[in-house]
C-alpha cells in the first residue's frame, strides 16, 4: 500500500486566495452588475518592456535554426545571465562572488520552497510574523513545523512584526531556532531593514550558528539609499545566509518565470558528529537532479533587464508602480486610516480600524471584517493581513501593482464610503 505523507493533510486546506477569491465571486453573484476593483493579489498589471520582448524574440529565432537551437541548459543557468547578475546586482555594492555561487532559477518561490531540503528534518525554524506563506508550508509538507493549534505552528518561532514594535522583529532569546526566514523589503509589510538592523541579524546568525534564508524579492523597489539591496552587504553573511532574487515583481516576469538563487561557497552547516559540511556543493547536487534549468528565452529575457535600455524600461514601470503607492499612503492616511510601507516596496499595509473589533460573534477576524466591508461597501478587494500569519491579524494588505485608473477609482471608492 502506498502510504501518504501525512504531513501535507495538516495543511489547512484553504489557501488564503483562493478564499478571497470565492468571497468575491459570492459577491458578484448577488451585485452582477459591480464592478469590483482588485487590489488584493501581488501579481503585476504592466506588461514586459521592450528590451525584455525584443531579447525574447531573438531568441525564439535563434532555436528555430539549427545553430542557434539550445536543448538542455546547464541547471546552474547560462553564464551569460550569472555574469551579467555578478556585475549589475552585486560587484557596483562591492559585493564579490564567484559565478558558481549563483543558481539561475524558474522564479524565487520554487527556491524558497525547495531550499529547505538542505537541512535535517529535525531543525526548527523561525519567521518574522506576518510573511509570505511558502516559507511556513513547505517546510510543514516535509514534517519540520509541527501541528498547527489556534493559527501557529508548534515547531515554528514566530517573531511578530507590528505597528507596537515599529515592525522590527525581536531576535529569538528564549527558543531554539536553526534557520531564520527574513524577507525585505517585507511581503506583506512593505516595511523594511536598515543595514544596522540587518548586521544584528547577521552578528546573532554568526554568533549562534543559525542559517538565513533572505529573500530580497522586493530589493528593486528600495529608493532610500541607507537601504541594504543585498545581505551580502554585511560582513560575514556570506558565512550564514542565502539569498533569493526574483524577476518577477522587478520587471513583470510572473508569467515569464526567472530568478537566481545565491549559495555562498563559505557556507557550512553542521552534521550530528561534529563536522561541517558546505552547502553550496549540495544545492548544486540537488538542482541537477530535480531542476532541468530556465528556459534560454527565459534567461535572455532576463539579461535584457540588465542592458542600459532595460535598465531605463524597468526603473520606469516600478516608478509607475511606486507612485500608485504614494498615492495610496497619503489619499489613506488623509482619511485617517493608519498606514505602513509604500516606501520602498509595493505593498501598503493598513491597520483595520478599532471598529472591526467588535462584534466578535460573527466575524471574529478585523482582517476579514474589513476585507468582506470594503468589498460590500466600496467595491474594493484588499487581501485580509492574517492570511499572512497570526500577527497580520488586525490588518489588511494592497497593493500598488494595479493600473494607475483602477487604484484612483479604488481611492474615490474607498473615500466615499468611508464618509
Ligand atoms: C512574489 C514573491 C516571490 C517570488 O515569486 P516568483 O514569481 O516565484 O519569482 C518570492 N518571495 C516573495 C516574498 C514574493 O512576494
Amino acid at each position: 500500500m502506498a502510504l501518504v505523507n501525512e504531513h501535507f493533510l495538516k495543511l489547512p486546506n484553504n489557501y488564503l486566495f483562493a478564499d478571497i477569491a470565492k468571497k468575491v465571486n459570492a459577491f458578484k453573484a448577488i451585485h452582477p452588475k459591480a464592478d469590483v476593483i482588485s487590489l488584493g493579489i501581488g501579481d503585476v498589471t504592466q506588461p514586459l518592456c521592450p528590451a525584455v520582448t525584443e531579447a525574447m524574440h531573438r531568441a525564439v529565432d535563434e532555436m528555430a535554426t539549427t545553430q542557434g537551437f539550445r536543448g538542455y541548459g546547464p541547471e546552474q543557468g547560462y553564464d551569460f545571465l550569472r555574469e551579467a547578475i555578478l556585475k549589475n546586482d552585486f560587484l557596483p555594492r562591492g559585493i564579490h562572488l564567484d559565478i558558481d555561487e549563483i543558481f539561475v532559477n524558474d522564479g524565487a518561490k520554487s527556491d524558497t520552497g525547495n531550499i529547505q531540503e538542505l537541512i535535517r528534518w529535525d531543525n526548527s525554524i523561525g519567521v518574522t510574523d506576518p510573511i509570505y506563506p511558502v516559507y511556513i508550508d513547505s517546510n510543514v509538507m516535509i514534517g519540520r513545523a509541527g501541528i498547527l493549534i489556534n493559527g501557529r505552528w508548534s515547531n515554528v518561532v514566530y517573531m511578530p512584526c507590528v505597528a507596537e514594535n515599529g515592525f522590527v522583529p525581536r531576535m529569538p532569546e528564549n527558543s531554539h531556532v536553526d534557520v531564520i526566514y527574513l524577507c525585505y523589503p517585507n511581503n506583506p509589510t512593505g516595511m523594511v531593514i536598515s543595514k544596522e538592523e540587518l548586521r544584528r541579524w547577521v552578528n546573532y546568525a554568526l554568533r549562534n550558528d543559525i542559517l538565513i534564508f533572505y529573500d530580497a524579492a522586493y530589493e528593486a523597489y528600495i529608493t532610500d539609499p541607507k537601504i541594504p539591496h543585498s545581505i551580502y552587504e554585511i560582513k560575514g553573511a556570506r558565512k550564514c545566509a542565502i539569498e533569493f532574487h526574483s524577476y518577477s515583481k522587478t520587471a513583470g516576469f510572473t508569467g515569464v518565470r526567472c530568478g537566481y538563487t545565491v549559495v555562498p561557497k563559505d557556507l557550512t552547516a553542521g552534521t550530528l558528529d561534529g563536522k561541517r559540511v558546505a552547502l553550496n556543493p549540495l544545492w548544486n547536487r540537488r538542482q541537477s537532479t530535480k531542476f532541468n534549468g530556465t528556459s534560454y528565452i527565459s534567461q535572455r529575457a532576463a539579461e535584457a533587464i540588465y542592458t542600459p535600455e532595460g535598465k531605463e524600461q524597468v526603473r520606469k514601470t516600478i516608478d509607475y508602480y511606486m507612485h500608485n503607492a504614494h498615492t495610496m499612503l497619503s489619499r489613506l492616511r488623509a482619511l485617517g486610516y493608519e498606514v505602513y510601507g509604500g516606501e520602498n516596496a509595493p505593498y501598503i499595509w493598513m491597520k483595520t480600524p478599532r471598529s472591526m473589533e467588535k462584534g466578535k460573534q460573527e466575524n471574529a477576524s478585523p482582517s476579514w471584517r474589513f476585507f468582506e466591508e470594503l468589498l460590500y461597501g466600496a467595491h474594493v478587494v484588499c487581501t485580509p493581513g492574517v492570511g499572512f500569519g497570526p500577527a497580520g491579524e488586525g490588518y489588511v494588505r494592497f497593493t500598488a501593482f494595479g493600473s494607475r485608473e483602477a487604484t484612483e477609482a479604488a481611492l474615490d471608492r474607498i473615500e466615499k464610503w468611508h464618509k
